[in-house]
């Protein structure tokens, strides 16, 4: 009840469906009272994604997906195809294993009482599938006589034809969901979770960017009625992503605010991430998450979007997510019913001084978002609306440290005077000792401020509005062009298609003779088995001594790290006195290896002892390192790494020795 009043306060009007303390834990009533409805659709990911699932349910071969190199995907491990398993083709057949699996998925979410679903297929758009059908499939929707081609080569030939082939078959995933469910419930609405990256650039006439996914919104047509843009960087980027997804696809864009989400400035990242600066002497502004959160809904609502997904996780968020809704009740005319004029405003950025933000280096500021702020022009972000004759300002500073100081000019008012409000401060702007402005001014330009990730929001009327506060404002006389990050050049398919082979080959590579497992984690390499050393222990380094095993190399002269993480392992028994385990290694000569030992209890990986990680301490003569006898009360076993994954470690010698004996 707490919570429902809470989220009432902050503007929320649906929750999770499967929200913590929700509506699927036997408080349905609860919230339906508080007047709240459900959003749901988590569910139906899992099911495209079947991880850690029995990856051999279905009797019929024909369900499994086929590989890059012809294998159909029965009882593959989940890593092979990064946890797909089902042909698409028979996703959206009725009555095939798979369509029924997300059939009840979906029907799970309904009964749940979701009357939104949106669906994060994030369905590979490379590494499948090869079958027959989905040939045939592709051969006819692509209008082409079909020919037989390796899989490689096919997408080598034909890459933009089967991206957007992947994209159909997703967007006939849809038209399923559509067919068997809005008979029954017709107010339901299904959206596809996507984003496109790369917006500088055009796909085709498709326009900005191109999506990661076989899910582009822009080709998913009618069958979804919302797209949910996977927004997740919390960054400027996510902005661009949404204002460029709204008018490529034209679809309404559900977006989620930059604080919310799995990676961006969500509480758990921002609490490392405070920890990691307070441990440097300085908070690197990782305190600014509410002012980000506000920030990021604004903008999100000015480019487009008309719906926001937030996550409410601190005491600090909520409060500024109810103030930003509160504010976006002064000005959601505009956005929602305005038309975006962004060309009417020219905005030079008459900062004095460089940005400490930009100057810094240091990683533990974020130079992901700096990253995106440079790329997508963050230096002059705006948006304008005009409603009626009526206009709306909106700016934008994604820079957290520095206060922007733009000139806004706007050449081409229609000729009439104009009162100019500060929308959030609700403060009447003076000309000087005039309380409107007229065209001409206007067109010379006023300076404004725009506060270290923050707004400003001025209103543009011919009526003066009911305030009570007045400022006065000086204007003056570079443009800064928002979209100069756009270059209309065409995206290289045939590049970016290698670069997105990458993955699904090499996962093939590592785990694609792997067959499933019960999702045990060292799974992916051969399982080595264990025989338990009898102390004292002596290495010999003979294929005979069954002891140790090997991942790296066996030699007759030591066991090499040889590439390998980790290399070797050994088992120790039950022992009730301390134990030394001695070692003598050698390096090459750059001496790039970096050594780890840790002792595990016999059947997980929750570690006991580290005994050494990091940077060997020192090749020369024995090292010697103490096992507690208070660990060794169960079966254990000691693992040895090559931390830093470069570089040669070798064990010479190797010995493990009651204590007492030692001595
Ligand atoms: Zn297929």
């Amino acid at each position: 009840r707490e919570r429902a009043k809470l989220y009432r306060l902050a503007g929320v009007s649906m929750v999770s469906a499967q929200l913590q303390s929700g509506p699927n834990q036997g408080r349905r009533e609860l919230w339906e009272e508080a007047g709240f409805s459900f959003f749901g659709g988590g569910a139906l990911m899992h099911v495209l994604l079947q991880g850690g699932n029995n990856r051999s349910a279905s009797p019929n071969i024909e369900d499994y997906l086929v590989d890059l190199r012809g294998k159909r995907a029965k009882g593959s491990h989940p890593s092979a195809y990064h946890m797909r398993l089902w042909c698409p083709e028979a996703v959206i057949t009725p009555g095939r294993y798979p369509w029924n699996l997300l059939m009840e998925a979906a029907r799970k979410e309904i009964d749940g009482g979701a009357i939104m679903l949106d669906a994060d297929l994030e369905t590979h758009i490379w590494s499948h599938c090869f079958c027959p059908d989905c040939l045939a499939h592709f051969f006819r929707f692509s209008n082409l006589e079909p020919v037989e081609l390796d899989p490689l080569e096919l997408l080598r030939r034909y890459p933009m034809q089967w991206y957007r082939f992947r994209s159909e078959q997703t967007r006939l995933i849809y038209e399923q969901l559509r067919r068997e469910f809005l008979p029954k419930y017709p107010h339901l609405r299904i959206g596809a979770n996507t984003v496109n990256t790369n917006f500088e650039k055009d796909l085709a006439e498709l326009k900005h960017g191109i999506c990661q996914f076989g899910e582009d919104g822009r080709l998913l047509g009618d069958s979804v009625d919302f797209l949910l843009a996977d927004t997740l960087t919390g960054s400027l980027a996510d902005v661009v992503a949404v204002d460029t997804l709204r008018s490529s696809t034209g679809k309404e864009v559900v977006a989620v605010a930059g604080t919310s989400y799995c990676v961006g400035y969500n509480a758990c990242v921002m609490a490392h991430r405070r920890e990691t600066a307070r441990m440097t002497g300085d908070s690197y502004g990782y305190q600014q998450r509410p002012q980000l959160q506000k920030l990021s809904m604004m903008h999100m609502l000015a480019s487009g979007a008309t719906g926001l997904r937030i996550q409410l996780d601190e005491a600090s968020v909520v409060k500024a997510t109810q103030e930003a809704t509160h504010l976006l009740s002064r000005v959601e005319d505009f956005y929602f019913d305005g038309q975006r004029r962004d060309a009417k405003l020219q905005v030079r950025d008459c900062t004095e001084g460089a940005s400490p933000w930009l100057e810094d280096k240091s990683r533990v500021r974020g130079g992901i978002w700096q990253h995106y702020y440079k790329r997508y022009h963050g230096q002059g972000q705006y948006r304008v609306h005009q409603l009626g004759d009526e206009w709306l300002l909106s700016l934008f500073n994604w820079d957290p440290h520095q206060r922007k100081h733009w000139l806004l000019s706007l050449p081409e008012m229609p000729n009439s005077n104009y009162y100019l409000l500060d929308v959030e401060e609700q403060t009447l702007w003076l000309n000087d000792a005039n309380d409107s402005w007229a065209a001409e001014t206007l067109k010379q330009g006023l300076f404004v401020e725009v506060p270290a990730a923050g707004y400003r929001l001025l209103r543009l009327s011919g009526n003066k509005p009911e305030t009570s506060k007045q400022i006065s404002v000086k204007y003056v006389k570079p443009i800064a062009d928002q979209y100069a990050w756009y270059s209309g050049e065409q995206i290289d398919m045939e590049s970016f298609l290698e670069n997105a082979l990458k993955r699904p080959l090499e996962q093939l590579e590592r785990f694609g003779d792997l067959k499933e497992d019960a999702g045990s984690r060292v799974a992916a390499a051969d399982k080595p088995v264990y025989i338990p050393v009898s102390l004292p222990f002596t290495a010999t380094f003979d294929p005979s001594q069954k002891e140790i095993a090997v991942t790296g190399k066996l030699q007759q002269d030591g066991i090499y790290s040889s590439g390998e993480y980790w290399f070797a392992s050994l088992r120790l028994p039950v022992s009730n006195t301390a134990l030394k385990l001695r070692l003598q290694l050698s390096t090459d000569l750059e001496q790039k290896g970096k050594l780890g030992i840790i002792l595990y209890p016999d059947d997980t990986f929750q570690t006991l002892q580290h005994l050494c990680w990091g940077k060997l301490p020192g090749v020369d003569g024995w090292l010697e390192f103490d096992i507690q006898s208070k660990f060794l009360q169960k079966p254990t076993r000691l693992v040895f790494y090559n931390v830093a994954r470069q570089g040669e470690i070798i064990i010479r010698q190797l010995q493990i020795l009651p204590e007492e004996q030692h001595e």
